[in-house]
């Protein structure tokens, strides 16, 4: 049998195909040819199976497809120099979306259960993992799916649990260039107690304030400011790097808690950085942003660069508007460890060969 060709612009690649790849798919848009799944009936969840990345086949009226009940996580696995591969901040990542699942009333999968679903994929895939700067892209994904439209006030009481593998290059090798900053005061990107969660909805709805701020302004990302109170972008934490000290918001259930925000916290002050986490805005944002660098953080990009900050239709320039060298400084670090350079100080690669 013939199988059917990949929709346009996918490439379906399998563990067949040599980890050397240099050249990558934008990111997110190429698979490994092999997903992990287990799906929650009866109040039981089913032995993982990895298979082929088929379809989904599911009822129309599934609980995700109308209510919302999803929630994900990303997270990285590294090739090393001596070829072994390893995951960033495992247990982490399986405790973030076992929260998620928990403030969306879905089945909580447990945290055994999801560490060893990530393992098995990794191992079964361990070919496909590319060198770094590369990495293979995990994406835990949790959706209800019993059928039933009249449960707009009721949890979904089946699950599917699947993880999908993305194979993807190193966002900074084009010589990535600073970004572009709409400060907006006036939005929220979630709700202050369900920014927290890595849920559907919460991208949903920052995403038109996203494209009103690309097309009016040029802007890269909306950096949500709610009453002015300086939060993060649609899918990034923000820090601000003044001297030696970082400041960025705490968390408060309001914004996601990054990892890559953590990991970053922990390598800065280890390193010599002040760690001021509280609350700050807009003005003093824009009155310090001649004299700091400014970050975004997430596991897709790490830490890129902030260059200009637009504001009540003013352009505010962050340092000279380049990459500055603390930003370097600290990516360097974090990548270090992530590939697997630098010693595991922290304890945070998970090692699977
Ligand atoms: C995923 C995400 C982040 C970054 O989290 P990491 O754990 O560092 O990848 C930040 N903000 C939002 C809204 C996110 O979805």
């Amino acid at each position: 049998m013939v199988k059917s060709d990949p929709p346009p612009g996918v490439l379906r690649y399998n563990d067949q195909l040599p980890p050397r790849m240099k050249s990558m798919a934008a990111f997110g848009s190429a698979f490994a040819a092999k997903k992990i799944s287990s799906s929650y009936q009866n109040g039981q969840w089913s032995a993982p199976e990895i298979a082929a990345l088929d379809d989904l086949s599911m009822h129309p009226a599934a609980h995700v497809l109308h209510y919302g009940s999803t929630c994900f996580e990303g997270m990285k696995a590294y090739r090393r120099d001596d070829s072994g591969v390893h995951i960033f901040r495992l247990g982490r990542h399986v405790q973030r979306l076992r929260n998620s699942a928990e403030m969306l009333c879905l089945p909580q999968p447990p945290a055994e259960l999801i560490d060893s679903m990530l393992r098995q994929l990794v191992i079964d895939l361990k070919d496909a993992v590319p060198e770094f700067p590369g990495s293979l892209y995990l994406r835990p994904t949790l959706i209800g799916v019993d059928a039933n439209i009249g449960s707009a006030a009721k949890p979904s009481s089946d699950a599917l649990l699947y993880i999908l593998a993305s194979p993807v290059g190193d966002y900074f090798s084009g010589g990535a260039k600073p970004l572009r900053l709409l400060v907006d005061d006036q939005h929220m990107r979630a709700t202050p107690e369900f920014g927290q969660v890595k849920t559907g909805g919460n991208y949903a709805a920052a995403l038109r304030h996203t494209m009103q701020a690309r097309q009016k302004y040029n802007a890269d990302q909306v950096l949500f400011c709610p009453g002015g109170n300086v939060q993060e972008t649609g899918a990034a934490n923000f820090i601000l790097i003044h001297d030696k000290t970082i400041l960025t918001k705490p968390l408060d259930g309001s914004i996601l808690p990054g990892i890559t925000r953590d990991s970053l916290l922990k390598i800065a002050a280890d390193t010599g950085y002040t760690i001021d986490e509280r609350n700050f805005d807009v003005a003093e944002l824009l009155d310090r942003a001649a004299t700091s660098e400014a970050a975004l953080s997430g596991t897709a990009a790490v830490l890129a660069s902030v260059g200009t900050l637009l504001y009540n239709d003013r352009e505010y320039t962050v340092g000279d508007g380049q990459i500055g060298p603390k930003t370097r400084e600290l990516r360097a670090q974090l990548s270090a460890i992530q590939s697997g350079q630098a010693e595991d100080q922290y304890k945070w690669r998970t090692d699977l060969s």
